[in-house]
């Protein structure tokens, strides 16, 4: 059994991403979500600003592919919560700004890839069904694959005669 090591895997570039964007009432929310493969399962490691207050926030893979009407919490077996493959810990906001970096081996990448990561405007008790009581979505991003934007530097040049 090997650790993982956190500290060169951040530094990467991640394998998918959301851009968290607050709704209507939280128009100043702002973050964002990446997914890392690993030998144990999906690295996620989030990163948001402009959060309410300084409580734990619901956080869950929903399983639609629109902020505007997500479906519930990603469930493919169809368990209670907070067993859903969806369910995360909840975000501790500190003044507003929160970061979590948790491991999940609930699901692959590729079950994620056009789903939403929901972030509700109370904690999850991990018990009332089906959703752990955490109110409203105040945000929401889409997971889409990472594309990182060519880099000139990095691109491959023409070969140059070397003799
Ligand atoms: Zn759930």
């Amino acid at each position: 059994m090997q650790y993982l090591n956190p500290g060169a895997l951040l530094i990467r570039r991640p394998h998918a991403v959301a851009n968290i964007i607050g709704n209507d009432t939280h128009p100043q929310l702002r973050g964002q979500v990446s997914f890392y493969q690993t030998n144990h399962g999906i690295l996620v490691s989030v990163q948001v600003f402009g959060l309410p207050g300084s409580s734990f926030l619901g956080f869950h893979i929903h399983s639609g592919g629109q902020c505007a009407q997500p479906a519930g919490h990603y469930n493919p077996q169809g368990l209670p919560h907070p067993q859903h493959a969806g369910d995360l810990p909840p975000l501790l906001s500190n003044n507003g700004y929160a970061y979590m970096s948790v491991l999940t081996n609930r699901f692959r990448l590729e079950d994620i890839l056009g789903r939403t990561v929901i972030i509700h405007a109370m904690p999850d008790d991990f018990t009332t069904q089906p959703a752990g009581d955490s109110g409203d979505r105040i945000a929401c991003g889409v997971i889409t694959l990472y594309n990182a934007p060519v880099s000139r530097r990095s691109r491959p040049k023409t070969p140059e005669a070397t003799g």
